[in-house]
């Protein structure tokens, strides 16, 4: 398999996924995502890997969404927005969520709006010092929410509601003290740090790792989360066929890209 916007590492049982948009702040386009999710798709299917760590080359581990295409998809029509979103935003984010084997989010400076929700939806999240997390869209893109609400699952829902209704930057060291960060390591020893929790992750027994994790998302499923999660993504693309979005994007997305720098 050849891609052009990921790389691939493989260490004994570990596959490394990185973001490889440097250029782009890692944004999210049609072509990255599905490279992504081919990626996550054989990574499941290999029976060598046994921990998958999804990284960013870069500063940053993603800025979100590639805003440039937005216009592409929403001047279809709504049945085929809602199909782009339903297959690249909540499919492939739950295929991250559901993979049998545990993934850990790699993260150094933003990971902002979609950045975020890619990072939320893995097992484990160890963040470089630098790290920041946001989800600012109500504030820059009259959007409720980016389309996976995993937040309350994360971060609890007090929190939850600071992080969104603000749209606030959230650093590492305070994603780490409410729980949401699994660890903070200094920037530089990032990488080697993630590499070391994914292979402690592949000393276990790799089946038993597969039925832990789906007990523990069984646990969250108990609480709703995939029905919360399905829930919210039909009422965030009913936010995308109002006014206030259409205006949004009718205005070239000048405004939320300008709003979206003071985050990103
Ligand atoms: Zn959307």
């Amino acid at each position: 398999m050849t891609f052009k916007f990921i790389e691939i590492e493989n260490q004994g049982a570990v596959r490394r996924i990185w973001l490889n948009r440097p250029e782009k702040r890692n944004a999210q386009s049609q072509e990255l995502l599905q490279e992504l999710d081919d990626a996550f798709v054989a990574a499941d299917r290999d029976p060598e890997i046994r921990a998958v760590i999804l990284a960013g080359r870069g500063a940053h581990f993603s800025a979100g969404h590639d805003l440039d295409q937005a216009p592409r998809f929403v001047a279809g029509s709504i049945e085929d927005h809602y199909d782009y979103e339903a297959r690249f935003y909540i499919e492939y984010c739950l295929r991250i969520w559901d993979l049998r084997k545990p993934v850990i989010a790699q993260v150094q400076g933003a990971a902002v709006a979609g950045g975020f929700m890619i990072a939320n939806v893995c097992d484990l999240i160890i963040a470089a010092e630098d790290a920041y997390f946001a989800d600012p869209v109500v504030q820059t893109m009259a959007s409720a929410a980016t389309e996976i609400l995993s937040h309350p699952y994360t971060m609890g829902l007090r929190r939850a509601k600071q992080f969104l209704y603000l749209g606030e930057k959230m650093g590492a060291e305070e994603a780490y003290r409410i729980g949401m960060v699994n660890r903070v390591v200094p920037t530089e020893a990032l990488a080697d740090e993630a590499m070391a929790m994914a292979q402690r992750i592949s000393m276990g027994s790799p089946f038993a790792m597969q039925l832990l994790k789906r007990s523990l998302n069984r646990s969250a499923d108990m609480q709703g989360f995939r029905n919360a999660v399905q829930a919210h993504f039909d009422t965030h693309m009913f936010g995308h066929t109002t006014e206030g979005f259409r205006a949004l994007i009718a205005d070239g997305m000048k405004t939320a890209l300008a709003k979206n720098k003071s985050v990103a």
